[in-house]
């Protein structure tokens, strides 16, 4: 894991994959891994997951979330997975969610990414 974690790189890389102008993170100490804040157009991401996971997984991450404003879903179903699999393909999704996953079970957190 990197000790520094390069949050305007991140954003950027996320801002190229995903077309949106600009992005508003938060890291909090929350249940889930992370969330979209569809009324401050924030994505909030747990801080412990934020601390344990790498920066292509952080980028995912937010890259998740962003998908669920710019195809407004709340859940996973057809709209929101067929954006996800234009961006990243199943074995990559695969590989985060595998590292989310550990990441889970390093921070005792009981959740999944929403
Ligand atoms: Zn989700």
């Amino acid at each position: 894991m990197t000790t520094k974690i390069d949050i305007e790189n991140i954003k950027s890389k996320v801002i190229d994959l995903t077309k949106v102008d600009s992005i508003k993170i938060l890291t909090k100490k929350i249940r889930a891994i992370a969330y979209y804040d569809w009324e401050k157009d924030l994505i909030v991401i747990n801080e412990d997951i934020f601390k344990n996971v790498s920066e292509d997984c952080l980028t995912y991450i937010i890259v998740h979330e962003v998908i669920h404003k710019l195809t407004n879903t709340k859940g996973h179903g057809a709209k929101f997975l067929n954006k996800l699999l234009s961006i990243y393909s199943m074995d990559e999704i695969t590989k985060y969610e595998t590292e989310i996953y550990s990441a889970i079970q390093k921070s005792n957190l009981r959740t999944k990414l929403l």
